[in-house]
């Protein structure tokens, strides 16, 4: 099998799996309870959120644990949104944002009467920082920009955007960190939300974070026994926040020398696609190295079919959308046309790949292109 889908969800790292298991079998108390077991579960928690907020340079009240990058991006959006509606109603993002963010502020737009602006990209995926500039009225109180788009690995100038809004203070800065954590090198000191998801660090789906600085307050969405300082009320899942930590910690510590093998993976899978007739490229090299978009001469969803029957998995656009029959609006935000938007895969890529699954991907796709009609 070759996985050149790492980009819709990593596989559980083995260290990540073993202090699952261990917390699991030995702290069995509910970490809000007040006994010796309850205790012990949550000075673990504790040690967990230390551990996190020393990554992100943050205080342990700001790490709230989640169960993705959709409850974050939701915790972030609609938090501030109804939080600070009385200071404003006018929220920004971009068109080429993950739909956990799209949808939600499409939801705020129609049920919640808030006025949005959805920033336009460029031809290689990325927004503009006087547009932004020009978008900001007296009624902004949100802008939330990502970091790595997941379809075709463009980076938003985030550090530009945070010192920009530094001028606004009655602005909340969120970024969807989700790709970009682990893998690219971001200042996040002048964002004021950030969310990242546990699946795409190698550890367990339906576990997430929202980093959430001290200064933004946040209406919130889940309440009951008022958990995790008010802002995520239900029992905490302490294995889980345990081996998001560790899987955050290993991200952390081993992010430069996988960025730089899969930069190279990545410039030698260019090399070699590029001698197919046809193939055609939507990223470029100032992309996340992670993801890499292109398309061929064929429908996207036949190519992707065809090398899912020799046991290589790739996506035609993100997970997210790609049963939904209609093209990437990702690329069609990137002004690419209708054939480019339907013929594009996504290949992403990990640490574990190798340079010989390349050779593999290049010779299958090669025959696959020629036999096709
Ligand atoms: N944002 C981005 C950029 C993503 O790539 C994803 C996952 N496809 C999400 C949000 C949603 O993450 P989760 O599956 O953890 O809800």
């Amino acid at each position: 099998m070759i996985y050149f889908d790492n980009a819709a969800t990593t596989k559980v790292n083995e260290e990540v799996l073993d202090s699952f298991n261990y917390v699991v079998k030995n702290y069995i108390g509910n970490s809000s309870s007040l006994h010796k077991e309850g205790l012990k579960a949550s000075e673990l928690e504790k040690k967990a959120r230390e551990q996190i907020a020393s990554f992100f340079k943050c205080n342990n009240e700001e790490v709230l644990f989640t169960s993705g990058a959709t409850e974050s991006n939701n915790l972030a959006i609609k938090g501030v949104a109804f939080r600070y509606k009385n200071r404003g109603n006018h929220i920004i993002t971009t068109k080429i944002e993950h739909l956990s963010v799209l949808n939600t502020f499409r939801q705020l737009e129609k049920e919640f009467n808030f006025k949005v602006t959805y920033l336009d990209v460029d031809e290689n995926g990325v927004v503009s920082v006087d547009e932004l500039k020009k978008a900001i009225t007296n009624e902004t109180i949100l802008v939330s920009i990502m970091v790595v788009n997941n379809e075709v690995g463009s980076i938003q100038p985030i550090e530009e955007i945070a010192s920009l809004l530094k001028n606004y203070p009655q602005i909340h800065f969120h970024t969807d960190a989700t790709q970009a954590i682990g893998k690219i090198n971001i200042d996040y000191h002048d964002v004021s939300l950030i969310t990242l998801s546990g699946h795409k660090i190698n550890s367990f789906k339906f576990s997430g974070i929202l980093i959430k600085r001290k200064d933004t307050d946040l209406m919130p969405l889940i309440t009951g026994g008022g958990h995790q300082f008010n802002y995520r009320s239900g029992t905490t899942n302490v294995p889980m926040e345990v081996s998001l930590a560790k899987a955050i910690r290993l991200a952390f510590i081993h992010q430069k020398e996988n960025y730089d093998y899969v930069k190279k993976l990545r410039d030698y899978f260019v090399e070699k696609m590029s001698s197919i007739a046809g193939v055609k490229f939507n990223s470029n090299d100032n992309c996340s190295p992670f993801i890499i978009s292109f398309y061929t001469n064929k429908k996207a969803s036949v190519v992707a079919e065809a090398l899912s029957n020799k046991e290589i998995y790739v996506s035609t656009k993100s997970a997210c959308s790609s049963k939904k029959e209609s093209s990437s609006y990702v690329l069609l935000a990137m002004h690419k046309d209708s054939y480019v938007a339907s013929n594009s895969i996504r290949v992403s890529f990990c640490k574990d790949n190798t340079f010989q699954e390349v050779d593999i991907f290049y010779q299958e796709l090669k025959n696959i292109l020629s036999t096709l009609k």
